[in-house]
């Protein structure tokens, strides 16, 4: 028997396996797909590094991490700089100078700054004056109410007139003035919508947010929380790379890219492929699997699939986001000239085309015209689909807390990645975490598994 049942073969459970291992531990992987490295798998097809399930850009500023991957795999530099198709015409990501030059003309940045900064006060005075005018409109109707209940017999015209009168009406609005004033200062953004019209005016949103936030989450952007935009990246300057992290790069093409990097953490491993947990525990007896979670294979469980899964979703199911991905082989040499291209239209009905090649540096040309892309569609999780961003909403999070109960009652479980934890989290994050968790486990013995709070959003 094991020391360790690792469910799932993707980054968090391969960089726990590798620990363990290293550190002495016995260990078997298991994975339900036929093949290891979850969603950061890449096969490599005609010299072209193929990005399964959507384009993966390494990036951190965490000095421990990045020592961890260099010291596995040889990473190529990557700079991501995302493009943006709005109705056929393109714009850079994140937003700065270039895409500012493009929207409005302005080369300065000062000059961008400030119409930037008069769009958003713009929509923040107008968000201010709507909220106000829905307020007084609901309480002069409350005051009609309240008057017509105590006495249904006064006379309306008489007390409008008397409310009227002109040094009164003075005062209200002087008063009004400061009232709206100080909802500027103060202003809370009651949802997505009016956090980015508040961030970056109208003209920004309605070309690269709007549409694509749609399509995204799969509804109006008022219907999402502020929470999801809190930082919008702005940058008042002509630098375009899409993050801020002293690291970026991708695993060579030479070591295999994550793939090769997975080979790597699983070396010396037992995996098996093709196996899924949950079909093993549905063969024992129901009534004491609990007291052997590790199903006859291994002491101790580090599960990284979905924990209400693992829980039969007896709190209900946790609110997920999944993607289609559209694989084509074109025979044309490049196909747009650029990684990743976002459609930020809502008439595309996918969010981002990838085309493979150019997230492989170290490409080599066959010789023939040919490259490959993929199409991303975002889509609601139905059961049968890959699970690919939680939905942190407040019904989900209260199941998570009612499920994470239920998980410190299982001390020879422990829970993490992404879907163990129910957060998104870059693969920086998840390998910190993993190499957090596989010491706190050697040290432990009993797994506490605790509900991990955070503002981690997609
Ligand atoms: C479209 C997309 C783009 C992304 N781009 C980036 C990026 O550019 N940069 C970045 O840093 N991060 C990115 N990420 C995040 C990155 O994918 C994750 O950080 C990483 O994949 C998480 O690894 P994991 O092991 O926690 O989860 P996963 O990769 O999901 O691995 C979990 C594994 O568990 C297996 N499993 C589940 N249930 C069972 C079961 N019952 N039995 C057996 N096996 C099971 C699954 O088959 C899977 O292989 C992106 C994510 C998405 C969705």
């Amino acid at each position: 028997m094991k020391d360790f049942l690792i469910v799932g073969a993707g980054l968090y459970g391969s960089v726990i396996a590798h620990e363990l291992t290293r550190k002495g531990y016995s260990c078997i992987v298991i994975d339900k797909r036929g093949a290891s490295g979850g969603n950061i798998r890449t096969e490599m097809r005609e010299g072209i590094m193929v990005h399964e399930y959507g384009a993966h850009i390494f990036h951190t500023s965490d000095e421990q991490v990045w020592k961890f991957v260099t010291d596995l795999v040889p990473m190529s530099p990557f700079v991501h700089s995302p493009v943006a198709c709005f109705k056929g015409s393109f714009y850079s990501l994140p937003f700065n100078m270039h895409t500012f030059k493009a929207l409005f003309g302005t080369s300065e940045p000062e000059e961008a700054r400030a119409r930037i900064e008069k769009e958003a006060l713009g929509e923040k005075m107008r968000i201010v004056k709507e909220r106000r005018s829905r307020e007084s409109s609901s309480s002069a109707r409350t005051s009609y109410n309240d008057v017509t209940d105590q006495d249904p017999e006064v006379d309306q015209t008489c007390k409008v007139s008397r409310n009227t009168g002109t040094a009164e009406k003075n005062i209200e609005d002087i008063r009004d003035r400061f009232e709206e004033d100080r909802e500027i200062k103060e202003f809370v953004p009651a949802n997505l919508e009016e956090q980015a019209l508040v961030t970056v005016g109208r003209t920004v949103y309605e070309t690269l947010i709007k549409g694509y936030t749609a399509k995204q989450w799969g509804c109006d952007p008022r219907m999402l929380s502020a929470d999801i935009i809190k930082r919008i990246p702005i940058r008042y300057t002509y630098e375009e790379d899409y993050f801020n992290d002293r690291y970026e790069g991708l695993p060579s093409t030479e070591a295999g890219g994550y793939t090769g990097l997975i080979d790597r953490l699983l070396e010396g491993v037992e995996v098996r492929l093709d196996t899924d947990y949950l079909a093993l525990r549905e063969q024992r007896d129901p009534d004491t699997w609990y007291k052997d979670p590790g199903l006859g294979l291994a002491k101790r469980v580090i599960y990284s699939g979905a924990v209400d899964e693992f829980f039969c979703s007896c709190y209900g199911p946790l609110a997920y986001r999944s993607l289609r991905f559209e694989q084509e082989e074109l025979e044309t040499d490049d196909f747009q000239g650029h990684a990743v291209v976002n459609y930020t239209d809502s008439e595309s009905p996918f969010t981002r085309i990838i085309e493979h090649k150019h997230l492989t540096a170290d490409y080599r040309p066959s010789g023939r015209p040919f490259t490959i892309i993929t199409k991303e569609y975002p889509k609601l999780f139905a059961e049968g689909d890959e699970r690919f961003y939680p939905v942190r909403d407040n019904v989900s999070m209260e199941r998570y807390n009612k499920y994470m109960e239920l998980a410190a009652g299982c001390p020879l479980v422990a829970f993490g990645g992404r879907l163990g934890s129910y957060r998104y989290l870059d693969m920086d994050k998840v390998i910190k975490a993993a190499l957090e968790d596989a010491e706190r486990l050697r040290d432990g013995g009993e797994e506490r598994n605790t509900v991990k709070n955070d503002s981690d959003t997609v």
